[in-house]
């Protein structure tokens, strides 16, 4: 289970970056290898007693950016996608992360 080290590692260099500031909503993407329910597990158990604890999580999956081998068009899926227009495989150009802090708002008091 690499959630567990990967979602804490983040969440700890998250922690670092926001020092005390209270976190009203927080922006997660996980890639194709991440399951979101241990990630989200991971992620409360690690912030908890923490600004964070308490904010609003969003989670939003991405994929691996790939170029087909046969006629060159960009798509987004897992490496083992088919080409979306003709069908042959592709490369992956771009790997998703497998976690990351996309975005985070602070929380406004009032
Ligand atoms: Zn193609």
């Amino acid at each position: 289970m690499h959630e567990r080290g990967v979602v804490s590692e983040a969440a700890a260099a998250f922690l670092g970056e926001i020092g005390d500031r209270p976190v009203q909503q927080v922006v997660l993407v996980t890639g194709p290898t991440m399951v979101v329910d241990v990630a989200a597990d991971t992620w409360a158990h690690v912030t908890e007693g923490t600004p964070v604890e308490g904010a609003e999580v969003v989670w939003e999956a991405v994929l691996d950016r790939l170029e087909c081998f046969a006629c060159g068009t960009q798509y987004a899926g897992t490496k083992l996608t088919q080409c979306p227009s003709c069908g042959a495989s592709g490369l992956v150009v771009e790997p998703a992360p497998d976690f990351a802090v996309r975005a985070w708002s602070a929380h406004v008091p009032g």
